[in-house]
């Protein structure tokens, strides 16, 4: 039976309608959440990135800043960029469009931006909370892939669950948030004996590799959760780059229960989870309850 496609797409629409709502109520009452992205370089997707969400914000009726460096700008103009946002009462939210031009250290500029604002949950000390089960910025796309599964699944308890891929961006936190939600989770990477076998334990695969359509079908216990982060571009001869994932959707969707398609599954969440990132981090800084 063909697996179910998770509708990453309309579900974050839905996520970014609540928002927008939660926006228009705190607007009434004279606050007005901002978000702050700020851009080294002219990286050509970053700038496809940064405009999306660029647009995305002042849709969801946020107060939109871009700062945009040259590939040029020493670690110094960006430091002081970003002790601007953190000090500014406009904003809530900085994120700092990764990868950075080479010649930056891009911890130091990460564990510069105020944790409060770090919208993007890549900060040293959001990603000890998350480790240690407490209130922290969650970063977007392991928590907007999260949201996707609660929605499935409901109570994802007992659940195993594999993720391949420990980037501190999207592997690691993604791994503590199946934690947090009672999954028995196993961490795979590029060292892993038999991906295969690891593969097919699990309920639920997360995919954050960036090979594009590494995990075949075969891998899979019938009737699992397959959610694909990986993003890989593959030219095409119309001149536009075609999107994949890391998993083989055809062979893939034979098996799986569900599976998220690329593009239009965890992609869309990533920027909606952003603006709920945003809208919490102005809540907290005005002491009102916080979004669920
Ligand atoms: P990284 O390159 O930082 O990490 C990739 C991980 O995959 C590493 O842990 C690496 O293992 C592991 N890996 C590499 N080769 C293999 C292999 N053959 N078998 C098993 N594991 C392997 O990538 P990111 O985490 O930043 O991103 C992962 C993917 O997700 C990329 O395609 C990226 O574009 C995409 N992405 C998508 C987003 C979205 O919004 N949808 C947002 C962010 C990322 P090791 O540690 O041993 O090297």
């Amino acid at each position: 039976m063909a697996a179910r496609v998770i509708d990453g797409k309309a579900f974050a629409a839905t996520v970014r309608g609540k928002v927008a709502e939660h926006v228009a109520q705190l607007k009434a009452q004279g606050i007005t959440p901002g978000l702050a992205v700020v851009l080294v370089g002219a990286d050509p997707a970053s700038e496809v990135y940064v405009r999306s969400k660029g647009k995305q914000t002042v849709e969801a009726g946020m107060h939109s800043v871009e700062k945009r460096l040259p590939a040029t700008a020493s670690e110094d103009e960006v430091l002081s960029i970003i002790e601007a946002l953190n000090g500014d009462p406009d904003v809530h939210g900085i994120l700092v469009q990764l990868p950075l031009p080479g010649h930056l250290d891009e911890s130091r500029i990460l564990a510069t931006v105020d944790p409060a604002k770090d919208v993007d949950g890549f900060h040293i000390s959001n990603a000890g909370l998350l480790a240690t089960g407490q209130k922290a910025m969650v970063p977007c796309t392991p928590l907007g892939s999260l949201m996707l599964l609660r929605d499935l699944h409901g109570d994802l308890t007992g659940m195993e669950a594999v993720v391949i891929g420990r980037s501190n961006i999207v592997g690691k936190p993604m791994a503590q948030l199946l934690l947090r939600d009672n999954c028995t989770v196993t961490i795979a990477h590029s060292r892993t004996r038999d991906l295969p076998a690891v593969v097919r334990r699990a309920d639920i695969v997360v995919a954050a590799v960036g090979r594009a359509g590494m995990v075949s079908g075969d891998w899979l216990k019938p009737g699992s959760t397959v959610i694909d982060v990986g993003i890989t571009r593959i030219p095409t001869e119309s001149g536009k780059d075609r999107i994949v994932g890391d998993c083989d959707y055809a062979s893939c969707a034979e098996v799986a229960g569900a599976i998220t398609p690329v593009p239009g599954g965890v992609g869309p969440m990533t920027i909606a989870c952003l603006l709920a990132n945003t809208l919490t981090a102005c809540c907290r800084a005005n002491g009102l309850p916080e979004p669920e």
